[in-house]
């Protein structure tokens, strides 16, 4: 039976593996015993189109990251379940997210939001036109953004709920006290949150986002550092693990050096004015490194059986 018998499913019409069928026959190897008919599993491409879903939906424009170094592993990897203090630029903060999430499946529930954020969704009761916080105000005007219709809406649902600071450019003095009611509320459903910095603007006094109460309520969280050359590296008294990603940062042709965030010029999130890399295709979300939950494991027997 050749793959035209079958109608034609959902997947890549260019896929070489289904033709667009959406689903592989199961290799006779792999069949259980006594099985009869045609047994099928969902294609790879079906796979890599809901991962790329997720990934967009969790922070828009996630996917056109640059993949890491072949053979890179991010230390970001396994914490997903924690809470977490991370430091590193805008750039590497995508990258290695990106690395996660592709390789968290098509229903990792995890979201992106920034301090403009949290106060769009809090200030979700004031119309546009009597807001008085200009960050707000520009999102409120973006629409592709997602806005809620209370805090509890944005920071309740996502199994891990990202937070990236240094994005919103006006001081606004409920911004700490919104971050604290997020971080709190997220402490008391027991779900885990990474508050993110750069190494050029960390949350620390002067930062907006910054609090006493704040920075109380997460003092004992980890720390995790990802430096690159020219990064400030900063002696924490509790300490902190610190990747350096110097040499490790993927280069084109060596002419690109590491981008470092600067607090003048804060990252948009989750309202479509994200800066993409442009040499970036979407399509490297497949790149060979990238390895995904239904591969088969090599495992010992498993192929002797
Ligand atoms: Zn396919």
């Amino acid at each position: 039976m050749s793959a035209a018998d079958y109608p034609q499913g959902d997947g890549n019409p260019e896929c070489p593996h289904c033709h667009g069928r959406g689903v592989v026959p199961v290799p006779k190897e792999q069949r259980p015993p006594f099985a009869i008919g045609d047994l099928t599993r969902p294609c790879t491409c079906i796979l890599a189109r809901d991962v790329l879903a997720n990934v967009e939906r969790g922070w828009k424009g996630l996917s056109k990251a640059d993949p890491l170094s072949h053979g890179e592993t991010s230390p970001l990897r396994g914490q997903e379940d924690k809470n977490l203090r991370l430091t590193l630029s805008n750039k590497a903060f995508r990258e290695h997210l990106r690395h996660v999430a592709v390789r968290m499946g098509p229903n990792w529930n995890f979201l992106v939001t920034s301090e403009v954020g949290l106060m769009d969704s809090w200030l979700s009761n004031i119309a546009t036109e009597e807001i008085e916080d200009p960050d707000v105000e520009r999102r409120r005007r973006m629409k592709d953004a997602t806005h809620y219709q209370t805090l509890i809406d944005l920071i309740e649902p996502p199994g891990l709920l990202i937070i990236l600071l240094g994005v919103k450019s006006t001081r606004n003095s409920a911004t700490a006290e919104v971050i604290l009611e997020a971080v709190q509320h997220r402490n008391y459903k027991d779900k885990p949150t990474w508050l993110v910095d750069q190494p050029m603007h960390r949350l620390a006094p002067g930062h907006l986002a910054y609090s006493p109460l704040l920075e109380a309520t997460v003092a004992d969280w980890p720390r995790v550092e990802i430096l690159a050359a020219g990064d400030t590296p900063q002696i924490s008294p509790g300490g902190f693990q610190q990747f350096s990603m110097g040499d490790d940062l993927p280069s084109t042709g060596g002419a690109v050096p590491p981008v470092l965030s600067t607090p003048s010029s804060p990252v948009g999130v989750g309202g479509g004015n994200i800066p993409e890399n442009k040499t970036a295709p979407t399509q490297n979300l497949l790149d060979s490194s990238d390895a995904f939950p239904s591969h088969p494991k090599k495992s010992k027997g498993g192929r002797n059986r």
